[in-house]
């Protein structure tokens, strides 16, 4: 059965994320840095060009080539768009970078594949920064902290170098796992060779010969799939933080948010997320609400690729909510710009 590979968990006191995340345990969580601190940080002007030049292309794609695509076009779009997604928030995301499941080793090179076929860093930088991230959140040592504003913790901190605080910071974050595993070895080794061919080369070559698609509506369409794809991750740094409930813990920037949810498939349950990191749902609620990702890894579990999966025991959360919460729980709201805060 393999709802008996979930195992509930009454706190963090056995967790071995925490040995995961950070080397220095309880003691570096009083050390937390400021929240703000004036520092230099040059300018990456490579990927400002780039950013603005994928941004505007994609714009113009979509206005002018691809509403004239095929059905199939669309079809193929859509699904790579969420399949990729499956290898974020499945993939590097609940496994490697939280450990809140166990992958036999057809699903890891299932999982880190996906993951390439959505165009992002090599898996080690990503896992090091969203470790950094649950560590330091919402500090100067946050890679993408939200106290910046929407536009930096949404796509501007990508256009500069970090801020010094996250590398002095980040150093106390334990990667030894991710060092240590041979799938991720191998993809951070040969990364380029098997990214671009996944994420632009087939996407592009495969409408063209399989329904006749024409060239540039084609690689229009991978452009314009791949920005939304980013701009779906980005999200869940941005609006997440920004706006939505926060039933679980109101002090926490992280909210609620099921518009995330729904284009990140099941990442914008983001208040709970940062509250219990090693959930493999990362989230409460049941029926797979706006969390594809749940289903999937659910799924793997029946197969029997996926195993040890963890969850907090509802009593946790309950006293969490009680103790912590905004008093919205169990509440889907749908975040207004006015809810800023
Ligand atoms: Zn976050
Ligand atoms: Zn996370």
């Amino acid at each position: 059965m393999y709802s008996s590979t979930i195992t509930e968990y009454e706190g963090n006191k056995n967790r071995k994320l925490v040995q995961a995340i950070t080397k220095n345990g309880r003691n570096s969580i009083l050390n937390q840095p400021p929240k703000h601190m004036p520092a230099e940080q040059p300018l990456i002007w490579q990927n400002i060009i780039g950013i603005a030049v994928l941004h505007v292309a994609m714009i113009y794609l979509f206005a002018t080539r691809f509403r004239e695509a095929k059905f199939w076009t669309w079809i193929w779009c859509i699904l790579h768009l969420f399949t990729c997604g499956v290898g974020i928030t499945a993939g590097l995301h609940r496994l490697w970078a939280h450990r809140s499941y166990s992958a036999k080793l057809p699903l890891r090179i299932l999982l880190v594949s996906l993951y390439c076929m959505a165009g992002q860093i090599c898996p080690s930088k990503w896992l090091r920064i969203h470790r950094v991230h649950h560590r330091y959140t919402d500090t100067c040592a946050d890679p993408h902290n939200s106290h910046r504003g929407f536009f930096f913790s949404h796509i501007g901190w990508l256009m500069m170098k970090h801020h010094p605080a996250v590398k002095e910071y980040g150093k106390n974050v334990d990667m030894s796992d991710i060092a240590a595993d041979p799938v991720i070895r191998f993809v951070d080794k040969y990364h380029p060779l098997i990214m671009v061919p996944l994420c632009f080369v087939l996407p592009a070559v495969i409408p063209v010969y399989a329904w006749n698609e024409s060239w540039d509506i084609s690689i229009s369409s991978v452009i314009v799939r791949y920005v939304l794809s980013l701009n779906f991750t980005f999200s869940v740094n941005s609006f997440a933080h920004l706006w939505g409930n926060r039933p679980y813990n109101r002090t926490l920037k992280s909210t609620e948010n099921p518009v995330v949810s729904f284009f990140a498939i099941g990442e914008g349950w983001h208040n709970y997320h940062h509250c219990f990191p090693w959930d493999y749902k990362a989230a409460e609620l049941g029926f797979y609400r706006l969390n594809l990702t749940t289903a999937f890894i659910d799924f793997m579990a029946w197969l029997g690729w996926a195993y040890d999966l963890k969850t907090p025991n509802a009593k946790l959360v309950d006293r969490l909510c009680a103790n912590e919460g905004d008093g919205t729980r169990g509440r889907i709201n749908i975040p207004e710009i006015s809810d800023v805060q």
